[in-house]
């Protein structure tokens, strides 16, 4: 990629990927359904509701509904936090046994009494589509093949498509959650870049920043990071979803980051957009992968 800086970093735009991978997941859900009789299914589990994440997990059961995927919301109702979290868990192993369900996300941040090991430490990992069991978690620290956060995933195929070269970049990641800066973190260690972590501890953010050819942040703070960060021609990838004033942004400042990036994710409609594509594509090759390890699970052509 050429590296331009100074004349408004081109657009990382989640769109265009998002709908090449949604294609192909309809053609892969069609042929899941000749071979088994039934299609893929996606169970949402919901602890509690909540406007905003109410909105997210919508629009993840209408991109299943345009694919072919069946998809439902399983509602824990708010209770006294030791029932509510007895309810998830049997709820979670309902759906484990089910063999209608490949897939199974579940709305974070639970309630704050609920720990979010009552999810881990339950949830099937050959349906966990949004990489947050162990044993997930596990194989990408060890660098193989297993359900990845679809976040996480989002940002490394943007950065994919954009390109940049990873092996041998320097990498910022700003934020060290499980879910998003860790997984991106392990996946650019992966991919060959030297990645630095950046947290609330971090002494002075830009120092950082501002060397690196690749800058992710993932912290949830809007405008966090700036223009005068940025090393000229670097590559923003900004996962931040924060509203302010009724509008979503980012953790980056737009504005002033596209003076200086070669390129850089808007927000809305960079990293969102391609999560919501890659969640799909993970619930497939669940239902793939469960035909395959657990006949028993898959359908017609699978049974034993
Ligand atoms: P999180 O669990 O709250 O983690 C935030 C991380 O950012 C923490 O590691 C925190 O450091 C770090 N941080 C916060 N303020 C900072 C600062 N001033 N300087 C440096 N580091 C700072 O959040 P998350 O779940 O990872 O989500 C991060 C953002 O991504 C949020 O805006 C969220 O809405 C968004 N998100 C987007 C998608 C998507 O599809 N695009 C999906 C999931 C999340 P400490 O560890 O020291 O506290």
């Amino acid at each position: 990629m050429t590296v331009q800086a100074g004349v408004g970093a081109r657009l990382l735009e989640g769109a265009p990927i998002a709908s090449e991978i949604r294609t192909r997941v309809t053609a892969d859900v069609a042929e899941f359904v000749a071979t088994h009789g039934r299609p893929p299914g996606l169970a949402v589990v919901v602890c509690g509701r909540s406007a905003p994440s109410m909105v997210y997990l919508e629009r993840i059961l209408k991109a299943c509904a345009s694919v072919g995927i069946e998809s439902r919301f399983v509602d824990v109702p708010d209770d006294e936090p030791a029932a509510q979290a007895a309810e998830l868990t049997a709820a979670l192993r309902r759906l484990n046994d089910d063999r209608s369900v490949s897939g199974i996300i579940v709305q974070l941040p639970l309630p704050p009494a609920i720990a979010l090991r009552t999810v881990v430490d339950v949830i099937d990992p050959l349906k966990d589509i949004d990489g947050i069991h162990p044993l997930n978690a596990g194989l990408l620290r060890l660098g193989y093949e297993g359900f990845v956060p679809a976040t996480a995933h989002a940002a490394l195929e943007m950065l994919e498509r954009s390109g940049v070269t990873i092996p041998g970049a320097e990498a910022v990641v700003v934020g060290r959650s499980p879910v998003v800066g860790m997984p991106v973190a392990f996946m650019l260690v992966k991919g060959g870049a030297t990645v630095t972590v950046c947290h609330t501890k971090t002494r002075d953010l830009a120092v950082h920043t501002r060397r690196a050819d690749i800058v992710v942040v993932a912290a949830g703070r809007p405008g966090l990071v700036t223009g005068a960060m940025l090393k000229p021609g670097a590559i923003v990838v900004d996962v931040g979803i924060n509203v302010v004033d009724g509008h979503i942004v980012g953790d980056v400042d737009f504005e002033s980051a596209r003076e200086v990036a070669a390129a850089i994710t808007p927000v809305p409609g960079g990293v969102g957009p391609l999560t919501n594509a890659l969640l799909l594509a993970h619930l497939v090759r669940a239902a793939q992968r469960q035909a395959i390890e657990r006949p028993e699970l898959a359908g017609r052509k699978g049974a034993t």
